[in-house]
């Protein structure tokens, strides 16, 4: 059987949401160093949702939401799954919430269906987002390698759907590119696990959340996207901050061009017979790194993706993230590469 948008859903999501304060008295005693999870490491996928589970829940959460949530399809995948995405509220931004753009990261498809069923629901800050915000909530970017359960797509080619807005080698990216294009967010977060889990560099804490401020180098985005960048990834640490299991550490430096987020940035890339986007139509993106683990901590890792996600979007719609202070964002430290689990 499996599990999917259960408990969360109600009361309980709904008062982590508005209080920021987690469940952190329920979760097992913090042990430094583990437990840890390589990326060749079997995990059990009985309890995370697939492809149908994501068809059948954005089927329930559009029936169920008075109208305030639509599904479409951007295209096909390789395979010829349907790519899906929800549109939920009809506020002047727009905000780009993507996960699984790698398929076997797994639990990010679960955590923004519960944002999404949140969104769709009569609580007051949900209505603040809907009235602020236009939401696109892609729950399965890549569906073909999460039914494969790898990282990359499947067919034509077994290729990084992370590295493939140059060269638009899958059907995936052009749809997804097409969509990008046509709702212009001005804002976008991209929700990834990490490979191995190691720790905070100066501690033995164990490292549970990367923030992703930069997929490339800040001198490659205008001013205000750096900027925009540096609050939607404090907006972020300070939630994770107030949940209080997260141990954040800042992501590698990179600058990888052909991301997804990376030319949602840049622009300056278009699929065959499509001009390319300009620099500038997406003002902030950045990602999440969330630990990998199997079960036991599912809810755990769910939390890791939406109290920030939940606290970004808030921000976004009252105004506070135009506000928000970076100065403490060169204090964030890194992870170490000592392996987890050497403490
Ligand atoms: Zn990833």
């Amino acid at each position: 059987m499996r599990r999917l948008v259960t408990g969360l859903a109600g009361l309980g999501m709904l008062a982590t949401v508005l209080t920021g304060a987690g469940t952190a008295a329920s979760e097992p005693p913090h042990l430094p160093g583990g437990p840890c999870l390589q990326e060749d490491q079997n995990v059990s996928l009985s309890s995370v949702a697939g492809y149908d589970d994501v068809v059948r829940e954005l089927d329930r959460i559009e029936r169920t939401s008075q109208g305030r949530v639509t599904v479409a399809s951007a295209g096909v995948s390789g395979e010829g799954r349907e790519l899906y995405y929800a549109t939920v509220g009809a506020g002047p931004t727009t905000f780009w919430l993507q996960a699984r753009i790698h398929g076997n990261e797994l639990h990010s498809t679960e955590a923004v269906l519960q944002i999404l069923d949140h969104l769709a629901s009569g609580s007051p800050d949900a209505r603040l987002i809907r009235e602020n915000l236009t939401v696109v909530v892609i729950p399965m970017y890549n569906p073909d390698g999460a039914e494969a359960n790898i990282r990359q797509s499947t067919t034509p080619t077994r290729i990084d759907l992370n590295r493939d807005w140059e060269n638009f080698a899958q059907p995936e990216t052009v749809a997804f590119w097409k969509l990008w294009r046509d709702t212009a967010p001005e804002l976008a977060l991209d929700l990834h696990h990490m490979g191995q889990a190691p720790i905070v560099e100066g501690t033995n804490d164990l490292n549970q959340f990367q923030i992703g401020a930069r997929s490339i180098d800040p001198s490659r985005m205008t001013a205000e996207q750096w900027l925009t960048n540096r609050q939607m990834t404090m907006a972020s640490v300070e939630a994770l901050d107030q949940y209080g299991l997260a141990n954040v550490a800042h992501y590698p430096l990179i600058d990888i061009t052909n991301a997804g987020l990376s030319r949602m940035l840049m622009g300056g890339t278009a699929p065959a017979g499509e001009q390319p986007a300009p620099q500038g139509l997406t003002t902030g993106a950045i990602f999440y790194e969330v630990r990998s683990v199997g079960q036991k901590s599912n809810g755990q890792l769910e939390n890791l993706f939406r109290i920030p996600t939940m606290a970004v979007l808030r921000a976004a719609a009252d105004g506070s993230l135009a506000q928000q202070d970076v100065s403490g964002y060169e204090d964030l430290p890194f992870a170490s590469q000592e392996q987890c689990g050497r403490f």
